[in-house]
């Protein structure tokens, strides 16, 4: 077991409700499309909310109680799907809150899926790799029938990895009986590839936060060669953006994550950085840069911010500060509506997460699709279908947004609910 980190205190003391802000961000674009009634009811709540308090045996011997979390928001358009997050954080009205997202994200990226998330209610930074390993197929087992490949697929999300999606397929597999075991590889996604992952997937998030800004800056005429960014976060999705943006001539000027902040104007080295946290566990003391304060970072100038942290982290206050043109969503809810409202005052444009970031969820349906089929798709098959439906959602948002004059959060909600709701025309509501 490694000592307690040290944590950053965030400046937003009292932070928001999560699951308020994504029934506020809801009830805006469902004004904005008129939507029916009926469906904003059906919204308004996940359909199941699991919460299981399961025990696992710690390395010293003694017994430890776990709080897991699997909510399942929606599945009219297809299986539940979510990440798994393990935070000492996580909440109820977190998970719910994340679940809905993932409705609206896959409705969004027309894929066949619904709306979930889950997680656990522990600090996996304080564990064993063995404790980890315990607590993940323990809480696979608690959750039992509530997930399976045609029902729930779980992901990876803040602090977990595909390592922990391996324990947890290779724990479903051993419960389904043996003729049936290779069937259901697809229980979960954001595997390893060598146990049934699909290339491109790691970086899938990052990748697709990276065509949203090419997008952008090709309507805006504006050179990403030479510009400058800063990221929020350097796990999976802030790590990826910040290799593949810097491929593209951009200058990383300043990052963040739980243990402190640094900047160089003169650029950091994304890979080297990389590095230096694969061997450290953060950002902090990065040679290639000075370390700076929480507030520093949202003072430095830079032309891109992409948070890829937690959500919340935009506050007010955050969004005063900020010296960006564009603010790319990479984690979910990192923007307070307060907050996004001074943003689009000032001018600057926000790209919301369920656009942004949902790369990931786009590579995880075609894992599945992998899965079933017994494939094994070349990396360049899966960045091309990835970029073509990037591409064309950011299309769609664009055209939404300016056709009834909204803001692209508006615009991406609306264009969710939309088809969410013909498909509830078409069905009914059950009997
Ligand atoms: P991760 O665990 O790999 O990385 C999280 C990063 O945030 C780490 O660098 C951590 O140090 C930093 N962080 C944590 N608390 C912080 C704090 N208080 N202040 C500053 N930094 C802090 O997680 P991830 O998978 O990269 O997810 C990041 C965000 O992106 C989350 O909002 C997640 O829901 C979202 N997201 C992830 C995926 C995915 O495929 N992994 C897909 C879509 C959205």
């Amino acid at each position: 077991m490694s000592a307690a980190p040290k944590i950053v205190e965030t400046k937003l003391a009292e932070r928001a409700n999560l699951y308020e802000v994504a029934l506020r961000q809801t009830h805006k674009a469902a004004k904005a499309i008129n939507l029916s009634p009926e469906v904003a009811t059906i919204l308004s709540q996940p359909k199941n909310e699991i919460i299981t308090n399961f025990p696992v045996k710690m390395d010293d011997g003694s017994t430890r109680l776990f709080k897991g979390y699997r909510v399942q928001h929606n599945n009219i358009l297809g299986p539940y799907k979510g990440g798994l997050r393990y935070h000492e954080e996580a909440s109820l009205d977190e998970v719910k809150a994340l679940a809905s997202w993932m409705t609206y994200k896959c409705a969004l990226a027309e894929i066949p899926f619904g709306g979930a998330k889950g997680g656990i209610k522990f600090n996996p930074r304080l564990h064993s790799q063995s404790e980890l390993q315990r607590i993940t197929r323990r809480f696979t087992h608690a959750l039992g029938a509530n997930i399976g490949p045609e029902w729930d697929i779980p992901a990876p999300d803040v602090g977990t990895n595909a390592q922990t999606m391996v324990w947890l397929m290779d724990t479903y597999m051993n419960v389904v009986g043996m003729n049936d075991k290779n069937a259901v590889k697809h229980v979960v996604t954001g595997k390893t590839v060598t146990s049934g992952g699909s290339l491109g997937r790691e970086s899938a998030t990052g990748q697709g936060v990276v065509h949203c800004i090419i997008e952008w800056a090709r309507d805006q005429g504006f050179r990403l060669d030479g510009c400058t960014f800063s990221v929020q976060g350097f796990g999976n999705v802030g790590s990826h953006t910040a290799r593949i943006l810097s491929k593209l001539g951009a200058s990383l000027v300043a990052v963040g994550d739980y243990r402190g902040y640094i900047s160089n104007p003169e650029g950091i080295n994304a890979h080297k950085l990389l590095e230096h946290v694969q061997k450290t566990g953060s950002v902090a003391e990065y040679r290639g840069a000075k370390s700076i304060t929480r507030d520093d970072f949202f003072h430095v100038e830079a032309d891109v911010f992409v948070p890829a942290a937690l959500e919340l982290e935009i506050g007010v206050e955050e969004a005063k500060a900020l010296r960006c043109k564009l603010v790319v969503e990479g984690a979910n809810g990192p923007t307070l509506p307060e907050a996004e409202d001074v943003l689009l005052e000032r001018g600057i444009h926000v790209i919301p997460d369920i656009m942004a970031n949902s790369g990931g969820v786009v590579v995880s349906y075609y894992e599945w699709l992998q899965n079933k089929r017994s494939e094994q798709w070349e990396a360049e098959e899966v960045e091309d279908r990835l970029e073509r439906r990037m591409k064309r959602t950011y299309e769609q948002v664009k055209t939404f947004a300016e056709n009834r004059s909204v803001d692209w959060r508006v615009a991406s909600y609306g264009l969710a609910l939309e088809r969410i709701a013909r498909v509830y025309e078409e069905r009914g509501i059950f009997p």
